[in-house]
């Protein structure tokens, strides 16, 4: 790993996994390469991975239910994309369950059966039948706008972590790309990706999104997703550690790389460029003189490149407290409610023992959202939420009364929020949002949308 030789360096990645084959052999351990699978299974695990998950093949591995994890850790996300049903979080399943047993899963409801009775399969059974007819039924909106039911067009796009999900955004009738965690494209490599790698990445998904916006958020890794040929520190609190875009400024080399891809790549589509992690102005600055340097150094080459758009992540509290001057600096905001609620409720998103702290409609998140939103209005730029909760049924409705303009989710979730807000009017959810932001929990404002939706 510290040799000189770029090439030799890299290797030391194939040796840490010799190793590891060897030593699992040695203890009689059953390892088993994820992307190895070749039968029907639901994959028992402790953990998984943001990689392992992304390498599981959907055609084999038909769920999973791990021991830790939390609904925004990103294996749990991948799975989402991945349209793979899972359960995280169950604390000790992988101690209850044997090889051969039979398991129901239920990704929507977070139930599993182990070797279930004959009703119990019956009934899933027609769940999933009944699954598949919905389906069908979404199908029929792919191609068609998103209007709340007083015709207000709000936009549903996508998030995504490599060009291969581009079939399942394109399926499910995408208005946009609201987030492209391109760390996948560093993760699922086995050193730094080039320049030229990078820019044909972000070319096929900008390429194939013709003129719908695209926003790229730049490398976010630290916190659950780990680069092997990038060795961070051990830090006690990873999430509250060195990660994104502060990562990014240190490593100026690696950082340049992508902007100048990012760049390069802009001239093929309708290119935003986001930065994720943004604690303070200063960084902000730091991040977009990087990317000035990179415009001149392509000018002075004499490479194309087109007028990007640039935006922040709004995902620390601090950077929402100071959305009206983040506000002036950048031509839109993206909420990424899986941290900004892990960092507001001081709660370890991965952490099961917390997870009852993950409260996306608690009054104080909803304010906070609220605060970005009027924030970003005020300086006429619009703000976009890329967090799990942008897809979540109850809150979305909230959101949509706050006056949020873009939703992006897993490809998945597209349709049947498209079909949610074809029947509900944004003014009766902005009357219904300003009663929620007075309540005083979740579960209050839960329980009151469930009613005030009731039939929808
Ligand atoms: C978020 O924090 O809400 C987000 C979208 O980013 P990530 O889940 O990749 O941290
Ligand atoms: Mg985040």
């Amino acid at each position: 790993q510290s040799m000189d030789n770029d090439y030799f360096k890299e290797r030391a990645v194939d040796v840490k996994d010799v190793r590891q084959r060897v030593l699992v052999h040695l203890l009689g351990l059953p390892y088993r390469d994820p992307s190895e699978i070749d039968q029907e299974v639901v994959v028992i695990a402790h953990d998984l991975t943001p990689s392992d998950t992304a390498q599981l093949n959907r055609k084999f591995v038909k769920g999973f239910v791990t021991n830790v994890g939390g609904r925004t850790s990103h294996s749990a996300i991948m799975a989402r994309s991945l349209e793979i049903p899972a359960v995280v979080g169950t604390k000790n399943v992988l101690e209850s369950v044997q090889n051969g047993d039979t398991i129901v899963l239920d990704g929507f409801s977070g139930e599993v059966f182990l070797n279930p009775a004959k009703e119990v399969i019956e009934k899933f059974t027609q769940k999933q039948k009944d699954f598949e007819e919905k389906k069908r039924l979404w199908a029929t909106l792919r191609d068609k706008p998103s209007m709340s039911k007083d015709n207000v067009h709000v936009e549903l796009a996508a998030n995504i972590g490599s060009p291969d999900d581009l079939e399942s955004v394109l399926k499910n009738g995408a208005e946009g790309i609201g987030l492209y965690r391109t760390e996948f494209l560093y993760m699922n490599n086995s050193a730094l990706p080039t320049e030229h790698e990078q820019y044909e990445a972000y070319k096929a998904v900008l390429e194939a999104m013709k003129d719908k916006r695209v926003v790229i958020r730049t490398l976010d890794i630290g916190g659950d997703k780990k680069l092997p040929y990038l060795p961070i520190p051990k830090e006690d609190n990873p999430f509250l550690g060195y990660r994104a875009l502060r990562l990014c400024l240190e490593e100026k080399e690696i950082f340049k790389t992508q902007l100048r891809a990012l760049l390069r790549a802009s001239v093929h589509g309708n290119l935003h460029i986001m930065f994720p992690m943004v604690a303070t102005l200063a960084e902000l600055r730091d991040a977009k003189l990087l990317l000035e340097e990179s415009k001149e150094e392509l000018y002075r080459e004499g490479v194309e490149f087109s007028d990007v758009k640039v935006g922040i992540m709004i995902e620390i509290p601090a950077a929402a407290i100071l959305a009206d001057q983040f506000a002036k600096q950048v031509d839109f905001f993206s909420i990424g409610t899986n941290d900004l609620i892990q960092y507001s409720f001081a709660a370890d998103r991965m952490n099961p023992k917390v997870a009852y702290l993950y409260q996306p409609y608690n009054p104080s998140l909803l304010r906070l959202v609220k605060m970005v939103i009027d924030a970003s209005h005020k300086e006429g730029i619009w703000t976009g939420m890329c967090g799990e909760m942008a897809g979540d049924r109850i809150a979305s409705p909230i959101l949509l009364g706050l006056g949020l303009d873009e939703y992006s989710m897993s490809a998945s979730s597209i349709l049947p929020t498209r079909e949610l807000f074809a029947k509900i009017k944004q003014s009766d959810m902005k009357k219904m949002a300003e009663a929620c932001l007075q309540m005083s929990s979740n579960e209050e404002v839960e329980a009151f949308v469930k009613k005030t939706l009731q039939g929808v």
